[in-house]
């Protein structure tokens, strides 16, 4: 046992010189485990009881972007930059190396991200790394449909910005988000391994079976909750945030329920060239869903096509000359039409003063796609929301909580949204000294991002649903909506700021 002992202090000794420790206190909340460890601001080393029980502060579930983003955002706040977090994650991405280099052919998973995630990355230091790397800031949109009965136009300069969203590839964002958070001096700890259980046990009693000799104090009393990882390792925390996408096993096994369905719509992605540069984000609506072209830098765009699941079957399989093809005959007349611009409608609207830039922006073809030049994937699509995001010891996160439908750009914003949230609720608990894995204090997370992730969701969903249906008068309906908001400045300042992560409504304001 002495033996034991001394082995295990010189792994805590090699871990604290290479800034890995484990527990730690912070602020004025003293922990102690068994009598053996001794927590200090200062760090100091903590003894442990057993070799194998590992203790954290935070075991983040997921190292993909909103689980990195969170814990740099732990990072960057004073009163939790000294907790001890562990990341569990299998995925190479995490281990691997993390720089993308510029000369590579863009990605086709990226994320279109708002003005309001932009300075939230900036806030926590890691907007330099995406500076540093591919990306594209994008300041004109334009969104029609098939009927030609209408278009839509956008300028960043309606709402004196320089941009409406910048497009970044996944593995850009998550790589930048790593090196932000290794540039740090954030006690964390990677496991490459994936979460199979869990126990939560509250301080009536345990279900867990094992000698109460060898298990932590702390644990046997409700105040850590203990994972199991798939590598046959377990290890303790005070709170356990999920961030493992859609299908959370953390969700599963803290018994959160769900409310959604499946859109029996898949999207199918790549990346495409065109001759000249691409500085717009288009959409277009179809009968079968909505295709978008959102510019990646240089001559590259990103397709995100939404469709029936043989459909995406089919043009996965199709071969890329005949994809163009196809791509090029959706952006431009294939189906219907291009819209014309409507004076009448502009002038019944004249009495709401200002035009905006985009207001006496004319409908434009977007660029021909001359060459694809990625693989194409094909993500079926669903809306999925976590009916809770907190029980005592646990948190969810991102796609973990919620899934939305990819037709406005929003599913990792509001990812993003919740770490940010969830890290500043954690700040206030420690400043008022409250256990970190408390549900009141957890609920206080949960109260700030559901009615926003819920409004997000109702809203896509609603879209999802209004250009789903190809019916006579609600095509009509439709194109006055375009009409509308392409001619009344307030609404469509409203939907730009709204869209760019404010949480406010799109009303007249
Ligand atoms: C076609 C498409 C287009 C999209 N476009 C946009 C866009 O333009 N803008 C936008 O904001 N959003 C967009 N999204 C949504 C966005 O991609 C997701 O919201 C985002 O990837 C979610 O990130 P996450 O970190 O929550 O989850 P994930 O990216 O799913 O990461 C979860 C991580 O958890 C790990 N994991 C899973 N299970 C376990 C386990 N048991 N143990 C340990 N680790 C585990 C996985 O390995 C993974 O690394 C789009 C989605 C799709 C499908």
């Amino acid at each position: 046992m002495h033996k034991l002992l001394v082995k295990k202090l010189n792994v805590d000794f090699n871990q604290w010189k290479t800034g890995k420790r484990y527990f730690c206190n912070v602020g004025h909340v003293k922990v102690s485990i068994e009598n053996h460890s001794e927590h200090t601001k200062d760090h100091k080393v903590t003894n442990y009881p057993t070799v194998n029980a590992q203790h954290y502060d935070v075991a983040i579930v997921g190292g993909g972007m909103v689980g990195i983003a969170f814990a740099c955002s732990l990072a960057s706040i004073p009163l939790t930059k000294r907790l001890s977090v562990a990341i569990i994650d299998s995925n190479p991405s995490l281990t691997g190396e993390v720089s993308v280099k510029k000369d590579e052919t863009p990605d086709p998973r990226v994320s279109t991200i708002t003005p309001t995630t932009i300075s939230l990355l900036k806030d926590i230091g890691a907007w330099k790394y995406v500076e540093q790397q591919r990306h594209a800031f994008f300041s004109k949109m334009q969104v029609w449909d098939y009927t030609g009965m209408g278009y839509t136009r956008y300028n960043a300069g309606d709402v004196d910005k320089e941009a409406l969203g910048c497009v970044v590839e996944n593995k850009v964002l998550h790589s930048s988000l790593l090196l932000c958070l290794k540039d740090t001096d954030f006690q964390w700890m990677k496991f490459p391994s994936r979460l199979t259980s869990m126990t939560l046990n509250s301080a009536a009693g345990s279900e867990e079976s094992g000698s109460s000799s060898s298990k932590p104090a702390l644990y046997a009393d409700g105040q850590l909750a203990k994972l199991h990882l798939s590598d046959g390792s377990n290890l303790f925390a005070k709170l356990v945030v999920g961030a493992d996408g859609g299908k959370s096993r953390v969700r599963e096994l803290a018994g959160f329920s769900t409310t959604g369905w499946n859109y029996l719509q898949h999207a199918v992605i790549c990346t495409v060239e065109h001759a000249e540069e691409n500085h717009c984000a288009w959409q277009r609506f179809l009968p079968e869903g909505p295709i978008a072209l959102l510019p990646l830098g240089g001559n590259f765009s990103n397709i995100v096509w939404t469709m029936g699941p043989k459909e995406s079957a089919d043009h996965k399989e199709m071969n890329a000359d005949n994809f163009v093809k196809a791509v090029n005959h959706s952006l431009d007349f294939g189906h219907g039409p291009h819209p014309q611009s409507s004076g009448g409608v502009k002038d019944v609207f004249s009495w709401l003063s200002t035009d905006l830039i985009s207001t006496n922006e004319c409908f434009e073809v977007p660029p021909k796609v001359t060459r694809l030049v990625s693989e194409k994937m094909v993500f079926p699509l669903s809306l999925m929301h976590a009916n809770s995001y907190a029980t005592k010891r646990v948190a969810l996160m991102g796609d973990a909580a919620h899934t939305v439908h990819p037709l406005a750009g929003q599913g990792v914003n509001l990812g993003f949204g919740d770490a940010f949230a969830l890290s500043k609720v954690i700040s206030e608990g420690i400043a008022l000294g409250v256990d970190i894995g408390e549900v009141s204090l957890l609920r206080k997370y949960e109260a700030d991002r559901k009615a926003a992730n819920i409004l997000m969701a109702a809203v896509l969903d609603g879209f999802q649903k209004a250009y789903a249906v190809d019916f006579g008068p609600l095509n009509v309906l439709r194109a006055v909506a375009f009409h509308v908001v392409q001619y009344i400045p307030p609404l469509k300042r409203g939907i730009i700021s709204y869209a760019s992560g404010d949480q406010k409504m799109p009303l007249f304001s």
